[in-house]
């Protein structure tokens, strides 16, 4: 499967943040999105969600041969798009294990029993190394970053989306969280056929999941791209030298 992005442009509140980005994410595979603060990786991922305040003014998104430019943000979310932190930041009242089991159900013909979802959560929550009474607390409140981080992810595992847009999902976890969410990155990549999108500042991150292209924004364009070994030259060298380059 892949996700077709043709001349992207995007204005946010009046102004042109994205100046025509052409890009193809493809099922199985890595693409990490880098560039400098305010370069526009965020405002990429959003439009292509379909985030109302993300106007596309100019350009296509195609998944799977079919156009979804104007498509509203649920109908993308069902046709398989995922970005993370899709959720609002806390939620008192509502817990984890019962989020988790409506965002999953609202994807899925057959909705799952509350059983069959507990079964299939326990074994996810063991993948990522996660305490079982973890999804009797509501959602984000007092969580860690890792925490939160973690979650993300077994939210991932759980929807098993096409395609999956991972938003500084490394930022602020320490190694050993780095080491786990990679992990369960690279499990769905595999077992699921995922096409990963991990928008990142570092090359830490890269080193445990292998990007198969890398490409660089810059001012709401993209400046470079190639494989892991670009990632491996802006860690030494920092972005500014690849952007002016
Ligand atoms: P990055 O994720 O690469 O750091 P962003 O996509 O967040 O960059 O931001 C790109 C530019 O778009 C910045 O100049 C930012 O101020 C602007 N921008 C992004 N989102 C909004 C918004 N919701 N409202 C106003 N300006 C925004
Ligand atoms: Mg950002």
């Amino acid at each position: 499967m892949k996700l077709e992005i043709k001349d992207l442009h995007v204005d946010v509140e009046g102004v042109e943040i994205l100046k025509g980005i052409s890009l193809t994410f493809e099922s199985g595979k890595v693409q990490a999105l880098m560039g400098p603060n305010g370069s526009g990786k965020s405002t990429l991922a959003q439009a292509i969600m379909g985030h109302p305040k993300y106007k596309i003014t100019q350009g296509q998104i195609i998944l799977d041969g079919k156009e979804i430019t104007h498509e509203k943000a649920d109908v993308r979310a069902r046709a398989g798009l995922f970005l993370s932190f899709q959720y609002p930041v806390e939620i008192p009242g509502v817990t984890i294990g019962s989020f988790l089991r409506t965002a999953v159900n609202l994807r899925r013909e057959k909705p799952h029993s509350v059983m069959e979802f507990h079964a299939l959560l326990k074994q996810k929550m063991q993948d990522l190394r996660m305490d079982p009474s973890f999804t009797r607390r509501y959602l984000n409140d007092g969580f860690s970053g890792g925490e939160k981080k973690r979650t993300e992810i077994l939210q991932l595992l759980l929807l098993q989306p096409h395609f999956a847009f991972l938003d500084e999902t490394d930022s602020g976890l320490d190694i050993d969280s780095i080491k786990i969410v990679a992990e369960g990155i690279n499990q769905v990549r595999k077992k699921n056929n995922m096409g990963i999108v991990l928008i990142t500042h570092y090359n830490r991150f890269l080193e445990y999941i292998r990007p198969d292209h890398v490409s660089i924004l810059s001012k709401g364009e993209i400046v470079a791209s190639g494989g892991a070994e670009l990632a491996e030259q802006i860690e030494r060298e920092g972005f500014e030298r690849v952007v002016t380059a």
